[in-house]
């Protein structure tokens, strides 16, 4: 892989900002931000780095009008994101001094952005600066005094600031529209990739830019980068190749966040064990199916009782298993524990080596039919152990094949889709 990126495509700047006359500091932050006075801020300011505590000093008339000027923290973002910051103090030099979290097109005073902030008073403030050159306007608020945490998400051009005492129970601030055009604004090295779950990353010193493909999410690596129409994200490498996220069909769920620590992403701070990682022992997974109040398979992609087995892959574990996809978990003896176990590992370890094989070292993911399912998507296809037709059945929302011979003892399973007669 390329040591070196640029996000393009939708990119977009977070600023963390405060308006406070103060001394002013050595900058030492961590790549990729960068500290800077925007507009005419009479005093220079200054930012700092330590313990994952970012320190602003700033001085600035105001962000308000067609001009800015503040002490800002800029990093490139991209795409759909969120930010979240914890404004832990704010020194009450000015009834309008703020801190708080900014969307910005570009650095320049003008630029159309849109910010959350915290004033001492306790006031939180939603506003924005809809297109390049327009007066700032107060959309919302809300009281919320210093401690307070402060959400950004960008959703499209759709962006909605939160704020929250403890930074788990969140109420909504405002929403509003911000158009920004594409922009590319850093060079960052790409110093290693990561996986959890169903969540990837690329490592890019001390930030990740995590990457959720959700069911209609691919990456693509190649000259060219995907369309405007399904990118979700584009990254050029240096040696001229596109990383392109692109997201097809009707869902968009796909999603990207860059954070300093993965566990910051707030699906995956809750993510159980990885079957394929050495501490998924039997006895773990026996701990885990005593716990009950699922069927077996409804037990299996719970991502929070273990991470990264989903729709497709629990099949063709259930298969080769021979358990039933309605089996009681807590119901199985050692014996079937074990097979259970061995049926995890086994499949999974399989499809992860049949998948490096087809794609070699780029970065794709195979369409359903190339990822050889041995019951996954082959209802009315015959078993390849007993030669049984493939049945499958409804659960929910999803659909789950399996071979009656093989898994229920040739008993052919009834949908369980409460829905199925209201539609
Ligand atoms: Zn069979």
């Amino acid at each position: 892989m390329g040591s070196a990126i640029r996000v393009r495509s939708w990119a977009i700047c977070a600023c963390a900002m405060l308006l406070q006359a103060s001394v002013v500091r050595a900058q030492t932050l961590p790549a990729p931000w960068t500290g800077q006075d925007i507009g005419a801020v009479g005093l220079a300011g200054s930012a700092s780095y330590a313990n994952k505590v970012f320190t602003i000093r700033g001085a600035g008339s105001d962000i308000w009008g067609a001009a800015d000027a503040f002490q800002s923290v800029l990093q490139p973002v991209s795409g759909d994101m969120q930010i979240v910051v914890r404004v832990a103090s704010l020194q009450d030099t000015n009834t309008y001094a703020k801190a708080g979290v900014m969307l910005r097109a570009t650095s320049a005073v003008d630029s159309a952005n849109v910010i959350l902030d915290v004033r001492p008073n306790g006031a939180i403030e939603f506003m924005t600066r809809p297109t390049t050159g327009a007066a700032t306007t107060y959309l919302s608020g809300a009281m919320r005094a210093a401690p307070a945490w402060l959400k950004l998400t960008r959703a499209g051009n759709l962006v909605t600031g939160f704020v929250s005492g403890d930074g788990a129970t969140w109420t909504q601030v405002g929403t509003t529209t911000l158009y920004m055009g594409a922009s590319a604004l850093v060079g960052l090295a790409v110093t290693g990739a990561g996986r959890r779950a169903k969540y990837v990353w690329l490592e890019l010193g001390e930030l990740r830019l995590v990457m959720h493909l959700s069911l209609g999410g691919r990456l693509v690596l190649g000259p060219k980068p995907a369309s405007r129409k399904v990118a979700v994200l584009t990254v050029d490498l240096d040696d001229g190749r596109v990383l392109s996220m692109t997201e097809g069909g009707p869902q968009r769920r796909a999603a990207v966040w860059l954070v300093d620590d993965v566990e910051k992403v707030p699906p995956l701070a809750g993510l159980g064990p990885e079957p394929l990682d050495p501490g998924f022992t039997t006895e773990r997974l026996a701990a885990i199916l005593a716990e009950g109040g699922h069927t077996l398979k409804g037990m299996l992609t719970d991502q929070r009782a273990m991470a990264g087995v989903g729709n497709a892959w629990s099949d063709d574990v259930l298969h080769r298993a021979k358990m039933s996809p309605f089996a009681r978990p807590e119901r199985l003896d050692a014996t079937e524990v074990e097979r259970l176990h061995a049926a995890l590992v086994g499949v999974l370890s399989e499809a992860r080596a049949t998948l490096a094989e087809q794609v070699g070292d780029e970065v794709i993911i195979p369409k359903a039919s190339e990822r050889l399912f041995a019951v996954h998507g082959r209802a009315g296809a015959a078993c390849y152990v007993c030669g049984d037709t493939i049945r499958s059945v409804w659960m929910g929302d999803r659909e789950t094949s399996y071979c009656p011979t093989c898994q229920t003892g040739g008993r052919v399973l009834a949908d369980r889709r409460r829905s199925r007669f209201l539609r």
